[in-house]
């Protein structure tokens, strides 16, 4: 038996490494780095039975699994499924018994302002040449990017659309001790380039900034054409249940699923 999976985040690793534990053939497809989303995380510090370390560690400590003979990794982006076909952007066609969808969410987008390189909606995507970063967003991640940030010894700002704090008070708290500058009920109303950066209009002020990280939530969104008939195609990971966003969920449904599909061919 031959399962795809696409998407090599927590999910897509942990629904493969069971399945090759089983014996069973994994084709792993990532279209930019396996890790997924953990790959932004500065400090994970909920994952059950393992030390505080960063999302990149915790990526390479998941990445071990992968070096199995039975899973492949294929380092292309998938664009078209359909029942036991999975077609990535190189036209490559690869046949498959199963395929699990473990693609994660997308960053909600804001129409005006498309992703470019003074704007953009991923901490990995923030370049690190760059003196004063600007924040759009009050959730975990927000703040959770904009101590990123100041490790990094940038400048940091954070807007706050609403007067309503959505991330964990602890992580407020670190940035502000941190010198992160917080704005609270203060919707940015316009930007527009200047010199190499942005100019950033607020009801109460202008300031300017290098770069403007976006981080107003994230939505469950196929980026994969696809037959949603195929009743046999699973979802696992932030794909299936993109309101309730941890790793180690991810990897628990991941784990799942994969001896869901196993205990269903025996
Ligand atoms: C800043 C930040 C901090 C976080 N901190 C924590 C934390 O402290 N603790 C915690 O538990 N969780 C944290 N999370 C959440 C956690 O990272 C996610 O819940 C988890 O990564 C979800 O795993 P996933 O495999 O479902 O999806 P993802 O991690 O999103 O992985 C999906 C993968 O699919 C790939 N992909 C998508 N489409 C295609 C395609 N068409 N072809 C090929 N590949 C494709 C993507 O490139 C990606 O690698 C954080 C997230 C962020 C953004």
């Amino acid at each position: 038996m031959v399962v795809g999976i696409i998407g090599a985040g927590p999910a897509g690793i942990a629904c493969a490494s069971i399945l090759a534990r089983y014996q069973k053939d994994v084709l792993l497809f990532e279209g930019r780095a396996p890790g997924g989303l953990l790959n932004n995380a500065r400090w994970v510090e909920n994952f059950p039975g393992l030390q505080p370390m960063s999302g990149e560690e915790l990526v390479d400590q998941l990445k071990i699994s992968l070096r199995h003979p039975h899973i492949t990794l294929i380092f292309e982006k998938v664009v078209q499924i359909q029942k036991h076909r999975i077609q990535t952007t190189t036209g490559q066609i690869y046949k498959v018994d199963r395929i699990v969808l473990a693609t994660g969410t997308q960053p909600k987008i804001m129409e005006d302002w498309p992703p470019n390189p003074r704007v953009v909606y991923e901490w990995r995507d923030v370049p690190k040449d760059i003196h004063i970063l600007g924040i759009l967003g009050a959730g975990d991640a927000a703040f959770d990017s904009g101590l990123s940030g100041l490790d990094r010894k940038y400048k940091v700002y954070l807007w706050n659309r609403s007067d309503r704090m959505k991330a964990i008070p602890i992580l407020y708290r670190s940035f502000i001790q941190a010198g992160g500058v917080y704005f609270e009920e203060e919707p940015i109303q316009k930007i527009h380039p200047f010199d190499n950066g942005l100019s950033i209009q607020t009801g109460n002020r202008s300031m300017n900034v290098d770069v403007l990280l976006v981080s107003i939530g994230r939505e469950k969104k196929p980026i994969v054409e696809m037959d949603l008939a195929d009743p046999a195609t699973r979802e696992i990971g932030d794909y299936a249940h993109p309101h309730i966003r941890q790793a180690s969920i991810a990897i628990g449904d991941g784990m799942r699923v994969g001896l869901e599909i196993i205990l269903g061919q025996e």
